[in-house]
């Protein structure tokens, strides 16, 4: 029996390998033990209730993928939790959780009137609120935008609501608000939320069986519409023309309408002139980078969710050295919860870092002092290393120390009140705000960010040495 689970368990493993990313691979599939496998279920045994969480949540279409390839149609997984790792007299303690198909959400168009047609279409994540969607100036317009639709959905002149934004900045977080929060509201409103890319292969598939009237009339009868990621439509005139279709005769009928893309309609090549002028009607409204200080506070709402407590340097720490996107801040911070786990290892700085290592590129190898960077900086921008550190407020040495403190930030594992006690002894919030300082002028000044680079390329150059 066990070697029987085990085989069937390694080609799955094979299989998943193929799909994602090593690092992925081996956080959160490597750990995972093959335990029965009887009457076409196979149990795995996974550390935690929070890993079999994470994977439910974040690699389920990945595991039906291989235990349909695997098993075949009726195979099932179940999960064997280990709670307590027992002893010699007692064995360990395991629960058994088994995949459910995914609820059906009442006013969501039941998946199942759709024959032919996948099971996860239309369906609202649950945990997408707007509850949890920390805002900050990157995100306020879009928010209260999506706030007042979902309030009165059709009923706002933003219909179209269009959200852009790159990869990881809340698009579909955002939309899915609107439509859980429509539902609990508006329990007989019909919700509909597809991803253009699903959109498209129904639309396909419904053209090959000769259903394109049963798939229109879905969408027609939608109160809210979301249609995520529409920059995939580009290209496919015949998908944009139906989707024109429906849009217009929502749009007509007073119905609420959501788009994402991953840029602005300006940006968006191939698709139709008069689809994009259709969004003019409404509201578009962008997504930014979240800023340092929104960065904290997100994961501070992410690990506050999961109960978890976490030292305020180390958040602090992922939040300067992963700037890119939210999806990426969660992944990190999901890495070093389950490295911590995994390993029964403290969750501090040392395990942050090495954890960044495979995520972060510019993520230094060996450790600098500030007393280091503080001579770099000071050289560079031609200033005396005293008046660095000390309380002057001429602005050329005001400018240099706060790209100190960005620097002491982003290559030290110091706290912000420590980098505060190295610069004239200022407090945490000051060097919180030299850092927001310098990014805004990073990303806004060319001039200033050269002058920067160049003086980041030494610094990295000695720390290699
Ligand atoms: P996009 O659709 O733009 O690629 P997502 O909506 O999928 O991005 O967001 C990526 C992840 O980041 C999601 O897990 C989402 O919950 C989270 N996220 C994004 N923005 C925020 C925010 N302001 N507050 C909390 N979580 C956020
Ligand atoms: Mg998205």
């Amino acid at each position: 029996m066990h070697t029987d689970s085990k085989i069937i368990w390694d080609k799955c493993l094979l299989y998943i390998r193929g799909q994602i990313s090593e690092q992925t691979y081996k956080t959160w599939f490597a750990p995972i033990v093959a335990k029965c496998f009887k009457d076409g279920v196979l149990t795995i045994q996974v550390p935690s209730q929070f890993f079999y969480e994470w994977l439910e949540e974040h690699h389920l279409p990945l595991l039906k993928q291989a235990v349909l390839k695997e098993i075949g149609p009726h195979g099932r997984l179940e999960y064997a939790v280990v709670i307590d790792q027992g002893n010699k007299k007692q064995k360990p303690l395991t629960v058994n959780l088994p995949t459910y198909p995914g609820p059906a959400f009442r006013g969501v168009v039941a998946p199942e009137k759709m024959p032919g047609y996948g099971s996860d279409f239309f369906q609202l994540n649950p945990n997408y609120l707007f509850d949890n969607l920390v805002e900050g100036s990157c995100n306020q317009l879009a928010k209260s935008a999506a706030q007042a639709v979902a309030i009165n959905p059709g009923g706002t002149a933003f219909n179209p609501l269009m959200l852009y934004g790159r990869v990881g900045l809340g698009k579909t977080h955002i939309s899915q608000a609107i439509g859980n929060a429509v539902r609990t509201s508006f329990p007989d409103k019909k919700i509909v939320y597809i991803s253009s890319e699903k959109f498209t292969t129904q639309f396909i598939e419904a053209l090959r069986s000769n259903n394109v009237k049963p798939f229109t009339e879905q969408y027609l009868a939608a109160d809210l519409l979301i249609l995520d990621d529409i920059q995939f439509l580009s290209g496919k005139e015949k998908t944009q023309e139906i989707f024109f279709h429906i849009f217009n005769h929502l749009h007509q009928s007073k119905k609420q309408v959501i788009i994402t893309s991953d840029c602005a309609p300006r940006d968006l090549k191939g698709l139709q002139e008069r689809l994009l002028s259709r969004f003019k009607w409404g509201l578009t409204a962008d997504l930014q980078c979240p800023d340092f200080e929104t960065r904290i506070a997100i994961i501070q709402s992410k690990v506050a969710a999961d109960g978890i407590n976490l030292p305020s340097d180390l958040i602090e720490y992922v939040a300067q050295h992963v700037d890119t996107n939210v999806r990426e801040l969660e992944g990190v911070l999901i890495s070093i919860i389950a490295h911590a786990s995994l390993t029964k290892k403290d969750i501090n700085i040392a395990l942050a870092r090495q954890v960044l290592k495979h995520i972060v590129q510019h993520q230094p190898t060996t450790e600098t002092t500030i007393e280091v960077l503080q001579k770099q900086v000071a050289a560079h921008y031609n200033i005396a290393l005293e008046d660095l550190k000390s309380k002057s407020r001429k602005k050329e040495i005001v400018g240099a120390r706060q790209i100190g403190m960005y620097l002491a930030k982003k290559y030290t594992t110091h706290s912000l009140k420590s980098i505060g006690g190295y610069f004239g002894g200022r407090d945490h919030t000051t060097v919180m705000h030299a850092i927001q300082v310098v990014e805004d002028c990073l990303n806004t000044n060319a001039h200033y960010a050269q002058l920067y680079e160049s003086l980041e390329n030494k610094i990295k150059l000695s720390i290699v040495d």
